[in-house]
């Protein structure tokens, strides 16, 4: 074992950042023994919340106050959390800044990079300015479902406006949801809903036959799919603009905003020109940087020409367990028993479809014959094991 006390920087305290921080915990050596690494993750949030959350805010069955877990929690198992702003990395120094209630320059050893993205509806002309809701911004969530509600007629406008977005089911599975609500409402007979998204299927990164099996659960609830439709503007008079020259009139605008780096990381160095994300090892995650890794959302794993990592929390969770222990390894490299983990690329996800049910997709994005997705059908049990799923993280991450 390391006689040396090393530090660990983990910046981000979301789904990758939490599996890091409390796998690195529990396996390196504890404040019994001779030496404690000291393990700090860093946030501008003070609290946790998982995006899925925001689906359940959505339908009634969750409040946003209630779904806030205090990441102070940390503390209790030993995990050092600064609630912070990350404004500038320096890998090359091994140093980070941290702008709290003070500024703190932190030196590393290991640096773990879980920053997410950010988003940028800025960048779709008028929808700010005409009263568009960000369906992935929690804090508006509640406020969307009062307007579903007390809608009576008219037009729901669905918009993905760009891709990479995060969990590529999402907006299907808000529209499924919207459906619901809208059906309890009694309004659905007199409300439309349409989808609109820039792609030519519905989801490309799992391919042709999940993407027919989604807008085939579309269909079964009237949901209109409008493939090839960018959006280019929001006008003051509810009319929407697409690059395609189609123009369509609205009552309710949700979008699935652009997404970009964490702006720290463009000013980092981390980033080179022409590339949009962080490129990382695709099996150990390494950056180009001594000792740095990058995981989750702020990174791009292309697989194919056309196909990178999908954005969504368990590929981030994978990918925090193989650079965990590639780092507990090389701490304790002495007992000569390193394991050589790799990022495999499959995961899964529980696509919710209302009524209390949800279809599971499965994916493998590094089979050999290319990335292979299974959309299973949509059950009462696969729902239940979504509720299960969160409740098992949170207590993993931050209870127990
Ligand atoms: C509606 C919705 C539904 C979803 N459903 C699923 C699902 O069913 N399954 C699934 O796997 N994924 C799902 N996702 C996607 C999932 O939430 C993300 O892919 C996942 O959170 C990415 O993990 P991450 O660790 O890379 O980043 P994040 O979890 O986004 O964590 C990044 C953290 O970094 C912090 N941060 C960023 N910049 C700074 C800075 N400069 N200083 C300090 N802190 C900073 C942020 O506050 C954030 O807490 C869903 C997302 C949404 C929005």
């Amino acid at each position: 074992m390391s006689s040396k006390r090393k530090r660990i920087l983990i910046l981000g305290a979301g789904f990758g950042g939490l599996t890091a921080a409390n796998l690195l915990r529990k396996n390196l050596p504890s404040s019994s023994e001779p030496v404690e690494h000291q393990i700090t993750i860093t946030d501008r949030k003070d609290y946790f919340m998982m995006g899925l959350v925001n689906l359940w805010i959505l339908n009634g069955t969750r409040t946003l106050d209630d779904s806030k877990i205090a990441l102070n929690r940390l503390e209790n198992k030993g995990i050092r959390f600064l609630n912070g702003e990350v404004t500038a990395i320096d890998a090359v120094s091994k140093t980070v800044t941290i702008r709290g209630s003070s500024t703190l320059r932190l030196e590393y050893d290991y640096l773990v990079i879980a920053l997410g993205s950010e988003f940028a509806l800025e960048q779709v002309k008028g929808f700010l300015e005409n009263g568009g809701f960000n369906l992935y911004d929690a804090e508006q969530v509640p406020k969307l479902r009062e307007k579903i509600l007390s809608l009576k007629r008219g037009r729901i406008a669905v918009c993905i406006t760009s891709i990479p977005y995060k969990c590529p089911p999402a907006p299907y599975e808000a529209s499924l949801l919207i459906n619901d609500i809208l059906v309890k409402n009694g309004t659905r007979d007199s409300i439309d809903i349409d989808i609109y998204t820039p792609t030519p299927i519905a989801l490309p990164v799992a391919g042709a036959k999940v993407s027919q099996d989604v807008i085939n659960l579309l269909n079964d609830s009237h949901i209109n799919f409008h493939p090839l439709h960018k959006i280019k503007t929001v006008s003051n008079v509810k009319e929407l603009e697409f690059e395609n020259g189609k123009r369509v009139n609205h009552d309710l605008l949700i979008g699935i905003p652009p997404h970009k780096v964490p702006e720290v990381i463009r000013n980092s160095g981390l980033i080179k020109q022409g590339q949009n994300w962080i490129n990382v090892d695709k099996f150990s995650l390494k950056t180009e940087y001594e000792n740095v890794f990058a995981i989750g959302d702020v990174t791009e794993i292309k697989v194919n020409e056309n196909t990178a990592i999908p954005k969504a929390g368990v590929f981030a969770e994978a990918q925090a367990k193989v650079v965990s222990q590639q780092i507990v390894d090389d701490i304790e490299n002495d007992r000569g028993k390193r394991s050589s983990p790799r990022f495999d690329g499959k995961g899964f996800c529980f696509m919710e479809v209302g009524n209390k049910k949800a279809g599971y997709v499965a994916a493998d994005f590094y089979n050999e014959q290319g990335p292979a997705t299974l959309l299973e059908p949509p059950s009462e049990e696969s729902y239940k094991k979504k509720i299960d799923f969160e409740r098992s993280k949170l207590d993993e991450w931050l209870f127990l």
